[in-house]
Formats: structure tokens, sequence, C-alpha cells
């Protein structure tokens, strides 16, 4: 299975390179030269498998012969494992032929977990066939740096220098990251905000002397082996309501569009997928796109959906890319563009073919809490704002007996607590696990906002 870079440069790519580099040489995205495509026989093939071993399928779809399929299995069933749940991403009724798929039974509570856990090993695999060791830096504003760090931890391959904007991230996301103590993991606050955090992430990047020597690498959610691993749980639930006989809808809360671009990435592989709902906050730049066909960038807001509080959604290229007919230099000058001028405009046959599968909703943060409100009365669920979010699009979308929906739930609500105590009343119950954190001991350093503090603390 071959790569190429959604702007046209650099020659194609196998999944080993793709997963290590995640970006193409040329700045551009990398996507399948082809995609893969199921037939009726295998998607049958599916049903009744477990999370692991459809896993193992349908990324072998994507990985090719980059990883042979016993070690894929291996790699498979040791990220199932790490999940609370033996189905690893439950799926409950809420409501009318409208369901949940719980992502977030991971080791950091949120969906992220579902991609980084098979990401760490297959990176492990990678590295330690060739005999390398690389350094993965990063930047967080919550989320991500956990899921991160839980993956890559222990890890012998690999070093991880996570960077959070001091004081800026909250205390339980910053001890989900503190209080891991494997020796591989480094935690360092910056003086400044996530946008000097990655800052200093590019400029270190820049260095090509230092990308070299230290084999620099990034874990962020446009590396596609964290798209393979993310279509998976769409099949997943899907096959359990009756695809491929069955079209199925699911609605997205969004961020960076990884996880939708998975949806659209599993609808391409012959998913039988009606349409994917796109759910935004007030930072709504997507639903705009799909609602006019046009994207322009405003100031990010925060809401109570934080993970989802983003102007530039990082995968969207990935899409505009097929919207543009896979013509590398149209979609090149259509990022230049936007990159000059914040805005972006398709034409009227392109958006009414990104509409043939995606809708759109935004919810802001009064509807958030009413939505959060509304599905614990109607169902006893309590769930986190991200989730309120998509359910919040699904319903205005519409769901039915026929015409079944799952909203994909990507953070447990204990994560979120003062947004659903707003919202119901009371604070959601707190899993041993998280509550072991608050008491646990941590460690990080402190440096001033400044490349050059950073680099000090890499190995020489
Ligand atoms: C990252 C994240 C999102 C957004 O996902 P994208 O793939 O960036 O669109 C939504 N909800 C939660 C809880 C997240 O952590």
């Amino acid at each position: 299975m071959e790569y190429i870079s959604t702007r046209g440069g650099g020659g194609a790519v196998d999944f080993a390179a793709a997963a290590l580099s995640g970006l193409a040489a040329d700045g551009g995205l990398l996507v399948p030269a082809r995609w893969p495509r199921l037939g009726d026989g295998e998607w049958r093939g599916f049903c009744g498998m477990s999370y692991a071993e459809l896993a193992a399928r349908i990324i072998g779809r994507f990985s090719g012969a980059s990883v042979p399929p016993a070690m894929l299995a291996s790699i498979t069933r040791r990220a199932a494992a790490a999940f609370d749940r033996p189905e690893v991403a439950p799926l409950r009724e809420v409501g009318e032929g409208l369901y949940l798929l719980e992502l977030f039974h991971g080791p950091t509570f949120a969906f992220k977990d579902v991609a980084l856990q098979f990401l760490g090993p297959l990176l492990e695999f990678f590295l330690a066939q060739g005999g390398r060791r690389c350094t993965v830096i990063g930047a967080t504003s919550g989320d991500t740096g956990s899921a991160a760090i839980c993956a890559l931890r222990g890890l012998p391959s690999v070093e991880l220098f996570m960077l959070h904007p001091a004081g800026r991230v909250s205390e339980v996301q910053r001890r989900q990251m503190t209080t891991v103590r494997d020796a591989n993991i480094h935690n360092i606050a910056v003086t400044g905000s996530f946008d000097d955090c990655q800052a200093i992430v590019k400029q270190l990047f820049a260095d090509r002397g230092l990308r070299e020597s230290h084999n620099l690498t990034t874990v962020n959610s446009i590396n596609w082996a964290r798209i393979a691993a993310q279509t998976v749980y769409y099949v997943y639930a899907a096959l359990q309501l009756g695809a491929n006989e069955k079209n199925i809808s699911f609605a997205v809360p969004s961020g960076n569009f990884g996880n939708a671009l998975a949806g659209y990435a599993a609808r391409r592989m012959g998913l039988s997928i009606a349409r994917i709902i796109i759910g935004s906050n007030r930072n709504d730049i997507l639903t705009r796109f799909f609602n006019r066909g046009e994207m322009r960038a405003r100031p990010a807001v925060a809401t109570l959906s934080p993970s989802m509080d983003i102007q530039i959604s990082s995968n969207f290229e990935r899409l505009l890319f097929e919207l543009l007919g896979r013509d590398a230099a149209a979609l090149a000058a259509a990022m230049a563009g936007f990159h000059a001028n914040g805005r972006l405009t398709v034409t009227a046959a392109q958006l009414t073919d990104a509409r043939r599968l995606f809708t759109a909703a935004r919810a802001d943060d009064g509807q958030t809490r009413r939505e959060i409100a509304r599905t614990f009365s109607d169902a006893g669920e309590i769930v986190d704002p991200h989730t309120a979010v998509a359910l919040s699009a699904a319903r205005a979308a519409g769901h039915g007996k026929n015409n079944p929906v799952i909203a994909l739930a990507t953070a447990h609500p204990a994560k979120f607590a003062p947004a659903v105590e707003q919202s119901i009343g009371r604070p959601p119950p707190m899993p041993e696990r998280l509550a072991a954190v608050m008491r646990a001991e941590e460690h990080y350093v402190t440096v001033q906002n400044d490349p050059a503090a950073v680099r000090a603390l890499l190995p020489a």
C-alpha cells in the first residue's frame, strides 16, 4: 500500500514511512494512492469478530506489506487490552435509532487512546526492526498530551518530550500527564500559551541537524496510522446495527477532522455509511463550510468542549484533496490562498458532492448543556460536552428506527465534571483510576518560553 502527498510533491512512501514521518516531505498530508475497497463477502465475514481481530483486518488493508499479519494481530490485541471493556467500544441506544459509541474506556478516558494505543506498539515495531530510536516532541493544550504519554510510556526505542502551557491546562489534564513515571517520558511546562508551545516544536523541527541527529517525529492527528486505526470503530459499530445490508449514519464531534476523516475512509472502503454528521461548537468553521461551501477562519473562542476549540482543521486537507478530484496543484493553490487570506471556497458542484455524505450542525454552550440534561433525563446516560455536541447534531439531522445514527462519545464525562454539573446539577461519578491520578506525585520541569531552553533538555 502506497501513500502520496496531497500537494503532489515527493515520491510515494509505504505505510511504515507514513507512520514514522506524519507529514509528507512537501508539507502536504499523506493519503492512500488508492483506497482499498472491500466486497460484500468480506463485510459479512467481519460480523462477530472481536475488536482486536477486526482491527487487524481493517488496518491490514492500509498497512499492506509493512506489517506481517501475525505482528499486526499482536499489536491490535495489545492495544485492545489497554481498554477497560472487553468490547473496547461499547454501543448503547439512547433514543429511537440513536446510539452512543463509547470510545473513552482507554487509559486517559478520551477517544485519542483508540488510535494512540495502537500507534505506540506500531512505532516500536518499525523502530526496533531497523535498530533505530526516535525522539517524539509534541505540544498539547490538554487531551492529546496524556494520550500520547500513556501510549509511548516504557517503549524502549522512543523518548517523548511533551510541552504544555504552564498553568493553562486543567488540573486533571496536567496530572494525567505529569504523574506518569516512566524514564522515557518528559513533561515540560512552558511559561507561555499553547501557540507558544507549538511554535517551539515547529522551530525545533525546522533545525535539520537536530531533526536528523535525534530522528525527531510527532504523533499528531495528521499521522495516517492514527486515521487507519480510527476507521475500525466505524466498521465495528455499523456491523452491529446491520451494515453492510443497512445504511448507518454517524455523528462526529469535530476539531481537527481526524475522526470524521476516518469515517470518510470507512465509506471509501465500501462500508454502508449514509451520512457523516459533523458537530461543531461555536468554533464552527466546518459547519459553515458544509452549509455554504466556504471556509473562513475566525479567532478561536473558548467553549465547554475545548478539544474542539480549533479554527483550522488540519485533516480537512485530505477531504479537500478528494473534492478537488485529487488535483494536487489545485489543492496546493487552495491551501496557499487559505493561509494568505483566511478564505477558501469550492464550486457548487464540489459542495454538492461533499454534501452527498456530510452534513453539519453546531451547538453553542447553552445547547450543549441542554443536550447533556436531555440525554440524562431521557436515557439516564451522563455524557461529556464533546459527545453532547455530536448528539445535538444527530438530533438536528434526524434519526429513527429506519435511519439509525451513531453519535461518537469521545470523552468520559468525569474529564469535564464542571460542565456536566452545570447541566444536570450534580457531578459525574469519578472512576477510581482518575481519582488516583489526583493523589499521585507529579514530575515536570518548567522552562522559559524559548526554544533554546527546550533544546537544552533534549539529550546531547
Ligand atoms: C480530539 C477530540 C475531539 C476532536 O477530534 P478530531 O479528530 O480532532 O476532529 C473531540 N472530542 C474529544 C474529547 C477530543 O479529545
